[in-house]
């Protein structure tokens, strides 16, 4: 055994709750600890450990990704009355994910793993396609009211000087419902620069859309800051990476992207983003496989599974048994991390380190060797269904063939 690569500079851990917290600990254990001497900030994200500090330790997480540049996290609890009582905990704190995001002003990036013995639902899908999801604003923050009967519905616009514009929406002669929207440039730009940034960071083409045609001024706003944002800033260094830029209509990009092969950065609004991350992830296969990744304007990066804290097999766990759950996304989240590490930092041994424990797990599964989500989604003959640590065993036994 050669001697463990050497970190400078530490990764922000953030560790969670429930079955990933456990598979946390044995990705760690098995398969970062022997190779590498780690250099972490630990923060304990746990549901506990929030509600001790007034989850004043989620902020000091996110201030710590920003002093350092490069966290990787662990699924969270998001408290809902029923984990109140579980937990005792004093208040439902809020959405750890949702604090992080609003102190770096990020965006969130979704990739699937991709394994050559589990096909997608689209047949011409050969790469990972990529959704980025505007997370503010639009009808995430509407206004809504509902029409009990005939009168005339308005939008009105004080500016801070006291003009006010006024324009109707529409003349009910009976019932009905309205809805008040907004966006502001600010948030549009950090989106767009997040997303111009990860495009260029991954050498993959991005294609964002919009309803432009119909909502002329609030969707053609978003089109237009990404126009000028590219033509201004970002055109010369997409030709010199050999990709581009395509903005196109939101029913058309569904089209393209159901024929394209992948390979691509998809950014959407924020609705857009919610109904096609959902739809890009089943299409591909498995929730267990596919990784996250908050991406701030000013280049922080955050790493992280997309799915939650397994619950349900966690509970089983806790009675003893022995469970199949798919530590795919968490390890991708750690190797995401400790790439981007080595990358800002010159050391290149991680870089190749986090290449080599990624191609080892795929391989452990081209192989035939799975966890129990995975095995009705895979067309391998001999199949052999593993528990969550024999899993992390068999990566190991071909990590250190490689290493
Ligand atoms: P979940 O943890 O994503 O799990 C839902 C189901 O998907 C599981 O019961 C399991 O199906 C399957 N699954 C997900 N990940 C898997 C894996 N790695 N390996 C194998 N199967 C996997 O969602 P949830 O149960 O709705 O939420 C649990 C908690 O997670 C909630 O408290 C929620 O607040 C939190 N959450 C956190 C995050 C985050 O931190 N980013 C995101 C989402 C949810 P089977 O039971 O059929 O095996
Ligand atoms: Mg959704």
């Amino acid at each position: 055994m050669t001697e463990k690569i050497k970190m400078n500079i530490p990764l922000v851990e953030m560790d969670g709750d429930e079955m990933t917290r456990i598979l946390w600990k044995m990705i760690k254990d098995h398969l970062l600890e022997p190779f590498i001497d780690l250099k972490v900030e630990y923060y304990d994200l746990g549901l506990e450990k929030r509600d001790e500090t007034n989850d004043e330790i989620t902020v000091q997480a996110s201030n710590a990704i920003k002093k350092y540049g490069v966290g990787v996290k662990c699924a969270t609890i998001t408290p809902n009355a029923d984990r109140v009582k579980e937990y005792n905990l004093k208040k439902m704190w809020k959405s750890p994910n949702g604090t992080i995001r609003a102190i770096l002003d990020g965006t969130v990036f979704r990739t699937p793993i991709i394994v050559n013995n589990i096909k997608p639902f689209v047949s011409t899908w050969m790469k990972p396609i990529t959704v980025a999801r505007h997370a503010y604003g639009d009808v995430y923050r509407n206004v809504e009211f509902k029409v009990e009967g005939p009168g005339k519905a308005e939008l009105v616009f004080t500016s801070a000087k006291g003009e006010v514009t006024r324009q109707t929406i529409h003349e009910f002669d009976g019932a009905g419902v309205i809805q008040g929207t907004h966006n502001i440039d600010n948030s549009i730009e950090s989106f767009a620069r997040s997303c111009f940034n990860y495009a260029l960071d991954i050498k993959q083409d991005l294609w964002f859309a919009t309803k432009d045609t119909i909502s002329k001024i609030y969707d053609h706003r978003f089109k237009d800051i990404f126009n000028e944002m590219y033509e201004d800033e970002y055109k010369e260094r997409f030709e010199k990476a050999g990709i581009y830029f395509l903005y196109t209509l939101i029913d058309d990009a569904v089209a393209r992207v159901v024929r394209s092969e992948g390979g691509i950065v998809w950014a959407c609004k924020n609705y857009d983003g919610d109904v096609m991350s959902d739809l890009v992830a089943t299409a591909f296969g498995s929730l267990a496989m596919m990784t996250s990744v908050l991406v701030s304007p000013e280049g922080y990066y955050e790493y992280e599974a997309a799915h939650g804290t397994v619950q349900r097999h966690y509970y089983n766990h806790l009675k003893g048994q022995a469970t199949s759950t798919n530590a795919m996304a968490t390890l991708f989240a750690w190797t995401g991390a400790l790439r981007k590490r080595g990358e800002l930092d010159g050391i290149k041994e991680l870089v190749d380190f986090a290449d080599k424990l990624e191609s080892s797990s795929i391989r452990t599964i081209e192989e035939g060797v799975m966890t129990k989500d995975l095995a009705p989604l895979c067309n391998t003959l001999n199949k052999k269904v593993v528990n969550t640590e024999e899993f992390l065993l068999e990566i190991k036994k071909r990590l250190e063939e490689v290493l």
